[in-house]
């Protein structure tokens, strides 16, 4: 159980100048919204130095910025986030920063959530969601029609690989499944998708195609709609949340890096923080090794990605 804690003050107390562990700990520094920072001594080299835990530089105590991204993906709207502390905290941020940690802090965690190994079942599925992007929220240039697609293991629940992009083209399409492949490598046996034209070939190019069977080196589950076929309920569900939680953007405004940004911490809230009824638990505890010990799993998980 300790050994996340143990490994992190491990890394964190090498010296930035020398790498050395010969650090001990100096005079404590008082911030403004961060309280007392810590400064370490190293004793090789003499030089002094914090420790970035994630939150070096910002203006904002991490308990803040952790509470605005946690209440952003259970459904409340940056602009109520911003009314919520500005009744709370003296001194307040503007709905923009609110909206800056929420891309920040989601890249910088599924960045590390990205690397961990997963133990996933034998099928996955794909799908698509369609997305209204405004171009800019100031100027009227109009609507782009995009897509998320996405994809998850029915079995652990957990969402292994997603992407926001423009259109759902044959690049995009491959691009998630090359995802899904390098994350679970020889777990997948089969992939369930809707009828779109780009998956069969995308799948054969990703996963190859046998000589000796005629065959996808996966099976290739296609779901018929107009036949009255439908996916289980594994992604069926996801959606129902997505869109739910989704509704209140108001549609995505802004660049598609952006709206990748804002679905990437969709996807750690789904597979990390919030339990999955099915499971009664988080997904990560099914598909991955990683121990959260905190309530504040977001913070942990930002700590764990500062390292
Ligand atoms: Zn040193």
């Amino acid at each position: 159980m300790n050994n996340n804690k143990n490994k992190k003050q491990e890394v964190k107390n090498l010296c930035p100048k020398c790498k050395s562990n010969n650090t001990i700990k100096w005079t404590k520094r008082k911030t403004e919204n961060r309280g007392l920072i810590q400064r370490y001594k190293c004793k090789d080299c003499n030089k002094t130095f914090t420790i970035d835990d994630g939150f070096f530089r910002m203006r904002n105590h991490p308990k803040k910025i952790t509470c605005a991204i946690d209440l952003f993906y259970r459904g409340i709207s940056t602009r109520k986030v911003q009314e919520h502390f500005n009744a709370f905290y003296p001194h307040n941020a503007d709905h923009t920063s609110i909206l800056r940690w929420i891309r920040k802090y989601s890249v910088m965690i599924s960045n590390y959530t990205n690397k961990l190994k997963l133990s996933v079942g034998a099928e996955i599925q794909i799908d698509e969601v369609e997305y209204h992007r405004r171009k800019s929220h100031k100027a009227k240039l109009g609507n782009d029609k995009n897509f998320f697609i996405d994809s998850i293991c029915p079995k652990t629940k957990f969402m292994v690989a997603s992407n926001y992009v423009k259109s759902r083209g044959k690049e995009e399409i491959r691009a998630v499944i090359k995802d899904i492949k390098t994350r679970t490598e020889v777990q997948v046996k089969i992939i369930t998708t809707d009828g779109l034209p780009a998956y069969p070939n995308a799948i054969k190019k990703v996963y190859g195609f046998s000589n000796k069977t005629h065959q996808t080196n996966v099976f290739h589950h296609r779901v018929n709609a107009s036949q009255g076929e439908g996916f289980n309920y594994a992604i069926e569900r996801l959606h129902n949340n997505l869109r739910q939680r989704t509704k209140t953007f108001r549609g995505f405004h802004g660049s598609v890096e952006s709206a990748n940004a804002i679905l990437k911490g969709f996807e750690v809230y789904y597979n990390f923080i919030t339990k999955h009824q099915t499971i009664n638990k988080c997904p990560y505890e099914l598909a991955t090794d990683l121990k959260l010990n905190s309530e504040n799993k977001w913070l942990e998980l930002i700590r764990l990605s500062s390292i």
